[in-house]
């Protein structure tokens, strides 16, 4: 593997994957299937909104007058709905329209006073403002939107106010990426479907069912093969397999120095490798390249490093093909609780769990952090970014990236 990249920093590793993006495609797609989807436009909004000045109370629109004196008693010359109906109201001198939230604002009038602090008389012929009515009651025209201004950029993650927002702007459809296929092959002999009987050797297989889970959690659709027995034969049929289908390919296990890793020796031989090894703990060995021109990331085996490799790497990568930022990740400070094994010119991944406090966020380290351990992910809340040289000391603040 001469002049291949071998064991460096985390950001010259996605900066090599970034070289080789996947292929991507839009669509469009009602607003009703739009939420978890990425803008693949920038989004103008149709309409300013509001469309019209109207009321943000149920009460009495009327104009302010300076000089008046309250209690100050007008007559009621009508009612205003927000009832979609055209026509204007005009207000007169000495007069005040009934009117109900988001109702239009009659001509003339430019405050409100809410309900409460009006006594109407039984006829319902005048009103008695008991304080001034408020401009700060009306909501102008287009001063949350303007038409034919962006408004939700390309890239944007599709959230349930963002969804609602596209309508707000008129429209029925958006348009969107389509979602990557990614492929999922899990390598090893060992390897059982979990249901099976398990014989003495043999482990349940994992991996696959947490990447798919991590894909999903990016947006994109997620492929996943049975596991592949640690033979060339085999791999290279599901590697063509999967090449053929899909838009990316992650492999778990045999990217090691093993005699059965597989996967590095396959993609060595046979494939393009553009780097191997990355200089984080958990998860030092994976391999990013090209199968058959099919971006390729060699995940390692074991079930803790897999994930950790996933979201240093995959994730950025996937968000990068989009140009988006979604699904956010939070990264908090928080200080170390426990005593974390840090190490000189890796960034560590510990597991730990968060708990707020006055002093800020604390991270514990509760389990033992073998990357054979998937329990000890599944109970944290987060990985420590623990950058190569922090001493991982109690007391120490750091960064950590809260996980779901
Ligand atoms: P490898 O990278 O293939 O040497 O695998 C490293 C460790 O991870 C071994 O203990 C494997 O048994 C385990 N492992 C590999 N692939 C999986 C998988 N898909 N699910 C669960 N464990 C795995
Ligand atoms: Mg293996």
């Amino acid at each position: 593997m001469e002049g291949v990249p071998y064991f460096i920093p985390v950001e010259e590793a996605q900066s090599i994957a970034f070289k080789t993006p996947p292929l991507t495609a839009d669509e469009e797609c009602d607003l009703d299937r739009a939420h978890g989807r990425i803008l693949s436009q920038d989004l103008v909004s149709k309409v300013n909104d509001p469309p019209f000045d109207n009321s943000s109370m149920d009460g009495f629109a009327c104009r302010l007058n300076p000089g008046a004196i309250y209690p100050l008693t007008l007559k009621i010359s009508g009612v205003v709905a927000a009832s979609g109906q055209e026509g204007t109201n005009v207000l007169g001198e000495g007069e005040a329209f009934r009117i109900m939230t988001g109702a239009p604002m009659p001509e003339g009038a430019d405050s409100i006073l809410q309900i409460e602090r009006c006594e109407v008389t039984a006829d319902e012929s005048t009103v008695t403002l008991l304080e001034a009515p408020k401009p700060h009651f009306v909501r102008k025209m287009s001063e949350n939107l303007t038409e034919g201004e962006v408004t939700l950029k390309q890239g944007t993650l599709l959230t349930p106010s963002r969804v609602g927002l596209c309508a707000t702007m008129g429209y029925a459809t958006v348009p969107v990426y389509k979602p990557l296929v990614v492929g999922i092959l899990s390598t090893g002999d060992e390897l059982k479907a979990p249901g099976s009987e398990l014989k003495r050797g043999e482990i349940y297989e994992s991996n696959s069912y947490g990447l798919a889970g991590l894909v999903q959690w990016m947006g994109h659709k997620a492929k996943r093969y049975s596991s592949v027995n640690d033979s060339m034969d085999a791999l290279r049929t599901s590697l063509d397999a999967a090449s053929d289908e899909c838009d990316v390919i992650l492999t778990s296990g045999g990217v090691s120095m093993g005699e059965f890793d597989y996967v590095r020796r396959i993609m060595e031989e046979e494939g393009d490798i553009h780097f191997w090894r990355m200089k984080i703990r958990p998860g030092s060995p994976p391999l990013f390249g090209t199968w058959k021109s099919t971006p390729l990331f060699g995940l390692p085996g074991n079930p803790v490093s897999s994930h950790v490799v996933f979201r240093m790497l995959v994730a950025p990568y996937l968000r990068r093909a989009l140009n988006t930022e979604g699904p956010v990740e939070w990264k908090v400070r928080a200080k170390l609780c426990d005593k974390i094994k840090s190490t000189k010119d890796c960034l560590t991944l510990r597991r730990v769990t968060l708990t707020s406090t006055e002093e800020g966020m604390m991270a514990h380290q509760p389990r033992h952090q073998g990357s054979g351990n998937l329990e000890s992910l599944a109970s944290a809340d987060a990985l420590t970014l623990l950058q190569p040289g922090q001493s991982g000391d109690v007391g120490e603040w750091i960064d950590v990236l809260v996980i779901e």
